[in-house]
């Protein structure tokens, strides 16, 4: 039947010529111009961290940061995957020069070299802004969620996650402030009711109010915490614990603190508090607005970049320093895509001014 397309090459077709490997990559392939940076920088800080004397001969690091950069900018991360792609999928296979990549080597890999993945992000940010792709205006702060890949074991219960949030997250601004009535006094029932909560559903810390002078707390009924004693557990900063002396007859007790509790409710203040409270000012100032509307853009883009074009939704490597040093490899490899595509761009622009000015 001639009705189906007819395959251009037969599996069976030998060739006089067969192509070489640098002739299956086009010229502007985004593999080449990123093997053409790598291979720009100086890997001396990588390479004092071989041995070189015993074993076989190791892969070279530019070879196996390409390949997991390469593979970050392309939605792979898997190791298995890489090491699959390397010897499957002629762009790999290219970058890597026929070489075969084992899985655990990638690993390896991946998580061993924090220091000097450090200065090849510094460089690729260098490169951006040698050609005048980055500017230095302004620093942005932003946070984003990425599942954790934690032993069971070691996983946090919602109860103890639920106390931090308590204590660390809800005191970083003071939104009730605005609604609670001048001088802390009591509020009207109907607002109560909208006061922000914490994870447990009781009053967030953000509705207590805190006077510096008389070093205490405020709370919606202008009832006074005064600072009972110094907390200090392994592993956190000392905090300050503040508890309220009297919530007898309180109407807002049932929503505010613990009903088996048998003292009066309690917030916790660390050394950091008068800095969120700043924060908390400026970024109700029309020119803190102005800045946060220039953040949004630079800060959440990279995210939302990071999180769904190159699928970074849960980390692979467990335990702090080893997630700091894939989250450095996921931003490098999120600079140089961002690279790849500008130089792309400039490549056509300069190839069509060249097609005019020669036609
Ligand atoms: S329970 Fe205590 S701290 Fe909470 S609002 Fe009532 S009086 Fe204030």
């Amino acid at each position: 039947m001639e009705y189906w397309d007819k395959a251009p090459r037969r599996r069976d077709q030998i060739v006089l010529f067969a192509p070489t490997l640098e002739d299956s990559i086009s010229e502007d392939h985004p593999v080449r111009l990123l093997e053409e940076i790598l291979r720009q920088r100086d890997w001396s800080d990588w390479e004092v961290e071989y041995d070189g004397t015993r074993g076989r001969p190791p892969i070279p690091p530019w070879v196996m940061a390409g390949v997991i950069l390469y593979g970050l900018m392309r939605r792979v991360r898997s190791s298995h995957i890489l090491e699959y792609l390397c010897t499957h999928s002629i762009d790999y296979v290219w970058l890597v020069e026929g070489r075969t990549l084992d899985y655990s080597t990638i690993c390896k890999f991946r998580s061993r070299f924090r220091k000097p993945l450090k200065d090849l992000f510094r460089q690729v940010v260098k490169v951006g802004m040698r050609m005048g792709l980055v500017t230095l205006l302004k620093v942005a702060f932003d946070g984003t969620r990425v599942k954790a890949n934690a032993s069971r074991s070691q996983t946090w219960t919602a109860e103890k996650l639920e106390v931090v949030a308590d204590t660390r997250e809800d005191r970083q601004t003071l939104p009730a402030v605005d609604r609670i009535e001048e001088n802390f006094g009591a509020k009207p029932e109907a607002e109560w009711a909208n006061l922000p909560r914490n994870g447990r559903k009781k009053l967030a810390a953000s509705c207590f109010v805190y006077d510096a002078e008389a070093d205490c707390y405020y709370c919606p009924l202008g009832r006074v915490l005064h600072c009972e004693r110094t907390k200090h557990e392994p592993g956190w900063e000392a905090q300050r614990l503040y508890r309220a002396q009297d919530c007898s007859g309180c109407p807002l007790a049932a929503v505010c603190r613990d009903p088996h509790a048998k003292r009066g409710r309690t917030i916790l203040r660390d050394a950091h508090e008068p800095s969120r409270e700043r924060m908390y000012q400026r970024m109700h100032s029309p020119e803190g607005q102005a800045t946060y509307a220039l953040r949004m853009h630079a800060a959440e883009t990279p995210f939302a970049f990071i999180k769904f074009a190159m699928g970074v939704r849960q980390f692979l490597l467990r335990g702090l320093a080893k997630v700091r040093t894939e989250w450095l490899w996921i931003c490098t490899a999120y600079n140089l895509r961002k690279l790849l595509t500008a130089v792309g761009r400039l490549r056509a622009k300069f190839a069509k001014m060249v097609v005019e000015t020669t036609s």
